[in-house]
């Protein structure tokens, strides 16, 4: 399919705002989703992250602001743009009295013979090519969730909109389709645009996400950056004798702040990772030995909550 804008963003918005009355749910977002990646919109519940998927597929007006989907602009030219998105909002419907692979001719007969020609590939794609002939009413919630994006793929999209897929899986079926999802991505060369509130799932399924809280985007960027964004660069050290390693530490100009915790001593670098070869060979020479030596990783989750300032934060606001 010939994509005059093929080098554009999947997404890129301006300014986007959504208000209902006097409630902003979207707040002046700016996002830019690149070409070929997962992109996970991550955020509480309530954080505006449905809104933002209603407006981009145009089934809410904005308030305010700019998009393009694929570098079209919307509204614009969305009928254009959405012919090569395909997207799940709510929990797929199917007739369930048929089997998988008749709920896909269903969609394909009104299609075209084109689609009608992806339909084995697009099962196998989502790992259900063995049970495409089996009722749909006895599949599973994940195999219901990955028989809609094979729907979705009847189109050829180049951009997938998935409001949180993996709401009510089982952890092997969270597997199954982070696995699909990286199969889109890596080998076919699409862009998944999807939304959730759970971390360790954006961690482990999306190369680069925004986080969003109250309608507005904190952060965005690759997932490592994320995660290690404004984070120091700690280590863990283990050492025979703690005392005297805290007076060579302490004289050490590699070394920002080191004190005792749980683990070990905790040492901040003041030049980056690179330097902790240096901690080591201070710390032998002065006679110490050194039995462990690990930097300390900052997980994505940390980085959430820390961002959204929740940490300390009381029960009732975090649900609120
Ligand atoms: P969840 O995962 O809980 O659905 P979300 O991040 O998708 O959360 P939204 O559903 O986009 O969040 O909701 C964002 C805010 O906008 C919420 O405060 C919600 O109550 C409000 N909101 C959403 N739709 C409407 C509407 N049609 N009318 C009024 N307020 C709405």
């Amino acid at each position: 399919m010939s994509d005059p804008a093929s080098n554009a963003p999947a997404i890129e918005t301006r300014g986007l705002t959504k208000r209902f009355g006097t409630r902003t749910a979207v707040d002046g977002v700016d996002l830019l989703v690149p070409r070929a990646c997962a992109f996970g919109f991550l955020g509480p519940n309530g954080a505006g992250k449905t809104t933002m998927i209603r407006m981009l597929l145009g089934l809410t007006g904005a308030s305010d602001g700019e998009m393009s989907l694929l570098g079209y602009p919307v509204p614009a030219q969305r009928g254009v743009a959405l012919r090569r998105v395909g997207a799940i909002v709510e929990d797929p419907r199917f007739h369930t009295h048929l089997t998988g692979r008749e709920n896909l001719r269903v969609v394909a007969a009104v299609r075209g013979p084109e689609a009608e020609a992806r339909i084995a590939p697009a099962l196998a794609r989502v790992g259900l090519s063995e049970r495409a002939d089996d009722k749909v009413r006895r599949y599973s919630l994940g195999m219901r969730q990955r028989l809609g994006v094979a729907r979705c793929l009847l189109a050829d999209p180049q951009l997938l909109i998935l409001d949180e897929p993996t709401n009510g899986l089982d952890p092997g079926g969270i597997q199954e389709f982070r696995e699909m999802i990286r199969a889109l991505v890596e080998q076919e060369g699409r862009t998944v645009f999807l939304s959730s509130h759970l971390l360790d799932e954006v961690e482990k399924i999306c190369d680069a996400a925004a986080i969003v809280d109250r309608g507005t985007v904190l952060t965005q960027g690759p997932i490592a950056e994320l995660a290690g964004g404004g984070a120091r660069h700690e280590l863990i050290v283990g050492v025979d004798d703690a005392e005297t390693a805290l007076d060579v530490l302490a004289g050490a100009d590699t070394v920002l702040e080191a004190h005792r915790s749980d683990e070990g001593l905790r040492v901040v670098l003041a030049f980056g990772p690179d330097t902790a070869a240096e901690i080591n060979a201070l710390l032998v020479s002065a006679g110490l030995a050194v039995t462990r030596l690990e930097p300390v990783r900052h997980s994505l989750e940390h980085r959430f909550l820390e961002i959204t300032s929740r940490l300390d934060a009381p029960a009732e606001e975090v649900r609120a």
